[in-house]
């Protein structure tokens, strides 16, 4: 995918509430106009990459791009869970993502213990990968380093 390294924040929305943090792998959304921004070549599917909430530490993450349903499947969502235990929610606040690389495509699951047994393979994956060097560098990137402002990135204004 020509776009990864890919970078956007945004205020962290409701999602459908599916019961993900039932799950124990909470997902924090982001609002259309990020989804909506995203470029024609990021397929959905998982990746994985770095989170930041606010002016926060920089987290792992694992991130799924899937089709809304709420929008009958028309609209894709982009759902980060972040590999960090919080203390609290963080509803509103500014969530700041680098996608760096690509796990899987989306598939469908058996049962609800297939589907939990398969994002804990994809953290692990992304924990794995987010150590090599050329990954690790990007927690460097300017990105991270510029406040919650606007700025032009990936050549929209964020
Ligand atoms: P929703 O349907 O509103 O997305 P979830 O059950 O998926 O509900 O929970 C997501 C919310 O949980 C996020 O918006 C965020 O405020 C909170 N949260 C707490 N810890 C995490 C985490 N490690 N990663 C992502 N979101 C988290
Ligand atoms: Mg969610």
């Amino acid at each position: 995918m020509r776009s990864l390294p890919y970078f956007c924040r945004g205020q962290v929305v409701r999602g459908f509430g599916r019961g993900s943090k039932d799950l124990g792998i909470p997902t924090a959304n982001f609002p259309e106009s990020v989804v909506d921004n995203l470029p024609a070549d990021i397929s959905t599917g998982i990746y994985y990459g770095w989170a930041r909430v606010d002016n926060g530490d920089i987290h792992k993450m694992v991130m799924s791009i899937g089709w809304n349903p709420y929008y009958k499947n028309t609209k894709k969502s982009m759902e980060t869970h972040v590999i960090h235990k919080f203390k609290e929610d963080f509803y509103g606040q500014m969530l700041s993502v680098a996608m760096v690389g690509y796990i899987r495509p989306e598939r469908g699951f058996k049962s609800l213990d297939e589907l939990i047994a398969a994002i804990h393979s994809d953290i692990e994956e992304a924990k794995t990968k987010l150590d090599l060097p050329e990954h690790l560098k990007l927690k460097e990137h300017n990105f991270f380093k510029t406040s919650t402002a606007n700025q032009i990135l990936n050549g929209h204004r964020l």
